[in-house]
């Protein structure tokens, strides 16, 4: 088991890697973030000591209940803990002392609520805009029409620091279909990097591309994919 989880990270660097070459890009460029949800603190534990740097966390209460448990490991390794799920504003509170990053700003009021948490603690938190790409209703993210000005909202934050915009691909079997809502993340990025709006100058990273679909999104400029049942086996249904 232990083994198994250190083999498929290897094996997700390895398809990274490719995907990376094969259209000229420099794998160096492509983060490995493990989406972490639903996986016990052990096996999390495994996969730190296997190499994972950089982790996702879904759910508010699973953060908090493993976080802590975790602390020393992450501390030792410069491990970085991200928030990947959708944040309700009541939960802000809870997450932000386990977290550099949220990666799932989807409205000027979520912003403003983190803002204001991370101005309370004298820090900065680092932050993705979620965008809806694909449309789907059953996905969070604003739409894309939206993106820029909440760009601009986030990058007047004097709290936070925008890294750049997050999507999950569009669920469809067709390979155009998932490409077209990572090229559209990939425009917004440009747009966003054009636009001379404060703050927004360093938002240069995509966090786009899973288990499924990351040779797409690394094919569309991805700088940090978000594998989970690629590397801890399918997930139970719940
Ligand atoms: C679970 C999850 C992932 C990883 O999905 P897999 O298909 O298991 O690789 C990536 N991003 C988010 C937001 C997730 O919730």
């Amino acid at each position: 088991m232990d083994s198994d989880v250190a083999v498929r990270l290897a094996r997700v660097r390895a398809r990274v890697a490719a995907a990376a070459l094969s259209v000229g890009r420099d794998p160096a460029e492509v983060d490995v973030l493990l989406a972490v949800k639903t996986q016990p603190a052990g096996v999390v534990r495994t996969a730190i000591e296997a190499g994972a740097r950089l982790l996702g966390h879904n759910r508010a209460q699973e953060l908090v209940a493993t976080a802590p448990l975790l602390v020393d490991l992450t501390a030792a390794h410069g491990v970085e803990t991200h928030f990947i799920g959708h944040l309700q504003s009541n939960k802000v509170g809870h997450v932000l002392p386990w977290v550099t990053c949220v990666q799932t700003v989807d409205s000027p009021a979520l912003a403003a609520r983190l803002d204001r948490v991370a101005a309370r603690s004298e820090r900065v938190l680092e932050v993705f805009v979620q965008v809806n790409t694909s449309a789907e209703a059953t996905k969070n993210g604003v739409p894309p029409q939206e993106a820029l000005a909440l760009t601009y909202a986030v990058g007047a934050a004097e709290h936070l620091r925008l890294r750049g915009l997050m999507t999950i691909g569009a669920n469809s079997p067709d390979a155009a279909v998932v490409r077209d809502s990572f090229e559209h993340l990939a425009m917004l990025r440009s747009a966003v990097l054009t636009s001379g709006a404060p703050g927004t100058a360093g938002a240069r990273e995509l966090s786009m591309g899973m288990s499924g679909d990351l040779e797409h999104a690394v094919a569309a400029g991805s700088t940090m994919v978000r594998v989970g049942s690629a590397v801890f086996g399918p997930r139970p249904q719940r």
